[in-house]
């Protein structure tokens, strides 16, 4: 009954693990919930104060598809400063979160049956959109190299189809931040092989010393011809549900990106464009240098009790706000009938004995990690955290058991 393409795509594996959470919730259960990929504070109160103003003046209308003529200005004056290259409002446009702008690129730039490199662990969305436009994801695992892709690995990866690749630092779920010398060489990379480069930066306002994060352009700025840089007032701002975001491109991609658009979403929410607007035009920083510093503390405190862990390496986070687990340690040996054999079942015992909300690997292409948020308060962190280290060392210290079948 329904299209053949819908074969291709189910629920978004966060929005699962989110579903599982609250259903968990609404049958009563205490549950910290470490699943969600948002910070959990108010908006500044600067934006917040120009939504209502906007409101209050009576701003209803349709604006430009691919945003306010004064927005993309302005966005593409902060990516100047930025990225220390001058970008023009033709280069800019406007959408409804990060996600769609990743659609609209996918959209705009994939033919069926070209393929697209994604490195692995990767955000559950990008092979979704990829097959959506028909072409194929070719998957680059990192696994054995500290969750950064490496060159050999990606040239071994590319065909005469290859038509992108897809690069996201600081990278959900693994946290990592890709140094100038991977840009360089993915960027090298791509020009040698004549590739676009999907370039998300979702996570970007977010780095721990000595991490850093650099636009793939600023690091080499012959690449921006064929980069689509995506961005999002989401995170930073904590604005997950007015859903704004942008791409920055060729203003070829712009256009067909505003074609695609006007048929699809027109444009983006204009309360939300105004108050972003108006936060962009302030200059405030205080609120994201406020949020940046609780989200260190969280961290510092998130790694302290998670160095607790017998089996699990101590994660990496060096960016977003994301502790991957690696449980290939924990879990290595268990017989694949073993009730507790990777990252879902780990997941599921984590949900039913610890009420902690994580969410699995597997929904990004990793049957063997497992993602916990600290964009929570303080105290439900710390005690969501102790209750995952009790959880996993129990498990690291329970004999295996043996597979169902054998169990009789
Ligand atoms: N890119 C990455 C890597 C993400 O993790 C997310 C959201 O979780 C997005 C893009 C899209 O965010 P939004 O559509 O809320 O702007």
């Amino acid at each position: 009954m329904l299209a053949d393409r819908m074969t291709m795509l189910s629920l978004s594996a966060t929005a699962k693990s989110r579903t599982a959470a609250t259903s968990a919730l609404s049958d009563g259960q205490s549950i910290i919930n470490l699943s969600i990929g948002e910070v959990w504070c108010d908006p500044p109160q600067v934006l917040r104060a120009a939504a209502t103003t906007a409101i209050d003046r009576g701003i209803n209308r349709y604006t430009d598809t691919v945003g306010l003529d004064a927005l993309r200005r302005t966005v593409a004056k902060t990516l100047s400063k930025r990225t220390g290259h001058i970008w023009d409002r033709d280069e800019i446009a406007v959408t409804a979160g990060g996600k769609q702008a990743l659609f609209n690129a996918a959209m705009a730039i994939l033919n069926p049956g070209d393929e697209v490199i994604i490195p692995v662990p990767y955000w559950t969305t990008f092979p979704a959109q990829v097959l959506f436009a028909g072409a194929r994801p070719v998957f680059v695992d990192t696994r054995a190299t500290g969750f950064v892709p490496r060159l050999d690995d990606l040239h071994k990866a590319a065909t005469r189809a290859t038509k992108a690749i897809i690069v996201n630092t600081p990278n959900n779920p693994t946290g990592t931040v890709y140094d100038r010398e991977t840009l360089r060489g993915i960027a090298e990379f791509a020009i040698d092989r004549d590739l676009w480069v999907i370039f998300d930066e979702c996570y970007g306002a977010f780095t721990t010393e000595p991490h850093r994060h650099h636009p793939i352009v600023s690091v080499v700025p012959e690449v921006r011809t064929r980069t689509v840089l995506v961005n999002t007032f989401s995170k930073q701002y904590a604005i997950t549900g007015w859903r704004l975001g942008y791409l920055a491109a060729p203003p070829p991609v712009v256009a067909a990106v505003t074609a695609l658009q006007s048929h699809t979403t027109s444009n983006p929410n204009v309360i939300a464009q105004h108050a972003v607007l108006a936060l962009l035009k302030s200059g405030d920083e205080e609120f994201l240098d406020g949020l940046r510093t609780r989200l260190g503390r969280a961290r510092a405190r998130g790694l302290e009790i998670l160095a607790r862990l017998d089996a699990v390496p101590t994660p990496t986070s060096q960016g977003g706000f994301y502790l991957y687990l690696d449980l290939a340690e924990l879990l290595a040996g268990r017989d694949p009938g073993d009730p507790i054999g990777n990252a879902d079942d780990v997941a599921a015992l984590l949900l039913r004995e610890a009420g902690v909300a994580g969410v699995p690997g597997s929904a990004f292409g990793d049957p063997m990690g497992l993602r916990l948020s600290y964009g929570v308060p303080m105290e439900p962190l710390q005690t969501g955290l102790e209750r995952v280290v009790a959880t996993l060392n129990a498990l690291s210290r329970t004999p295996r058991t043996m597979p169902h079948h054998e169990a009789v």
